[in-house]
């Protein structure tokens, strides 16, 4: 019996963030300036990396909107 794996996910974490002007659009909740960091996991290897910037929701967790 052969086993595969094709498990692929994602973790998130938010390295360091700041208050924002706006409010969420889904909740109303306040929003926040937030450098994340995510990782793609496969079979629990993380493969890649990526650091970017977003507004998100403190509230709901929303990415209301990100920057390159
Ligand atoms: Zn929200």
């Amino acid at each position: 019996m052969v086993f595969y794996c094709f498990l692929v996910d994602q973790t998130r974490r938010v390295l360091q963030s700041k208050p924002a002007a706006g409010t969420c659009s889904r909740c109303g909740g306040g929003a926040r300036v937030a450098d994340i960091r995510t990782a793609t996991r496969f079979c629990y290897v993380p493969f890649y990396w990526k650091s970017w910037r977003a507004v998100v929701c403190t509230s709901c967790g929303a990415v209301l909107r990100s920057y390159r």
